[in-house]
């Protein structure tokens, strides 16, 4: 063969792959199959954008944690949450939509299911869960629930939501990204779909976007995936073989998150600055019966509410933090803080603040540094 050939094509037959700890990561859009009549084979992978070595092993692993062997990837944790919803929902379907969801959920609602015929209501996290099912009306589809809301920290009693929805046909779903789908199982609770941004804890990093949405309901599972084709998403295997790295020490790092969390949540609560910390492992927090109930643990993300100041001392005290980063997202090793009042703004049941509400991620440094960061920044809260 002339050289042009040899260049195209040496080196690329297969070997025999050493056996290594770690999955490989086999890139490819195309894939080669055997012969003509496998081309069309539904029972073969004939693509690369499922199944391929990395993204498949994530899913085994991530279906053990999840407890079902369904398990879907998306891009990023909120394209689960859009994609899950975009595979059952269809025009004239009504939704209810926890208050207190991820900010971004609640504009996918308003921006896109709207102009697809699907109505959102939003309901206070507050609601029993008689008051809640109240809300469904005959063309209710599905509720969406979050617990812990990611900014103001405010339980559900999922399980018993759960069932009742079940009872009347709607599909739960829910964002379980606060427990990291490891402190809270909600399939085992009755949810019909559990969804979560592996880009936070899983990941651990801080470095890779990615989601998941897990079902025991087979039916769903296959409308699931059938959403992904679809719509044309896959993740990559070079991202995919990140998150399987993250999600190894995903048991090891989150008690360390949780314990530095309530170390510095409890030291907070006895500062003057402070008029409550929404945490719902700490006795007190208005969540902490159901948190004890039915999570086993805590992760590391709660919010700090002060007492009244402004808004230029709340920037202060930010500016000054020198280990805290100032940044959105969480899960990652390091500790970051944020202000979250500009997104409470748009809220249908007003949030009961005393004071400028703040969200910290504690990482795993040492929870002296971190306390003694907060000590020196609380000096320019003036
Ligand atoms: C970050 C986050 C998401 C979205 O995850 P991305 O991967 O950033 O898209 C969804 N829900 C919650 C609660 C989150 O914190």
């Amino acid at each position: 063969m002339d050289e042009e050939t040899r260049l195209i094509r040496k080196g690329s037959e297969p070997t025999n792959l050493a056996r290594v700890v770690n999955p490989p990561i086999q890139r490819g859009s195309t894939v080669l199959l055997p012969n003509a009549a496998s081309l069309y084979d539904d029972n073969q992978i004939t693509y690369g954008i499922t199944g391929l070595a990395s993204p498949a092993a994530l899913q085994r692993a991530l279906a053990d944690l999840e407890g079902s062997p369904d398990v879907t990837l998306y891009p990023s944790g909120l394209a689960a949450i859009t994609g899950a919803m975009l595979a059952v929902l269809k025009a004239g379907d009504e939704i209810l939509v926890v208050d207190s969801a991820y900010k971004p959920t609640r504009r996918f609602c308003d921006r896109v299911l709207t102009r697809f015929g699907v109505q959102t209501t939003y309901y206070d996290p507050a609601l029993t869960p008689d008051a809640l099912m109240a809300l469904a009306t005959p063309k209710t589809r599905l509720i969406l629930l979050e617990a812990p809301g990611s900014l103001t920290f405010e339980m559900q009693d999922v399980p018993a939501i759960a069932k009742a929805a079940n009872d009347r046909g709607i599909i739960t779903l829910i964002d379980n990204t606060w427990a990291a789908g490891f402190l809270f199982k909600p399939l085992a609770h009755g949810v019909t779909i559990s969804v979560q941004a592996l880009t936070k804890y899983v990941g651990g990093h801080s470095d890779c976007f990615m989601g998941s949405a897990t079902t025991m309901d087979t039916v769903i599972g296959n409308q699931l995936g059938d959403a992904m084709w679809d719509i044309g998403w896959s993740v990559s295997p070079d991202d995919a073989y990140t998150m399987l790295r993250g999600l190894r020490t995903l048991a090891t790092r989150l008690p360390r998150h949780q314990e530095s969390g309530l170390e510095i949540a409890r030291w907070l609560q006895d500062r003057p600055e402070v008029a409550r910390v929404l945490h719902p492992a700490l006795p007190g927090d208005p969540g902490h019966a159901i948190w004890k109930r039915d999570f086993t643990g805590a992760c590391g993300l709660f919010g700090v509410m002060l007492k009244p100041c402004s808004q230029r001392a709340v920037h202060a005290f930010l500016d000054a933090l020198q280990l805290f980063g100032l940044g959105f997202s969480w899960g990652g090793y390091e500790s970051l803080a944020i202000p979250c009042d500009p997104q409470l703004k748009n809220r249908s049941v007003p949030v009961n603040l005393e004071g400028p509400l703040l969200r910290l991620h504690i990482g795993l440094e040492a929870v002296e540094d971190l306390k003694a960061d907060l000590d020196q920044a609380f000096e320019k809260l003036v």
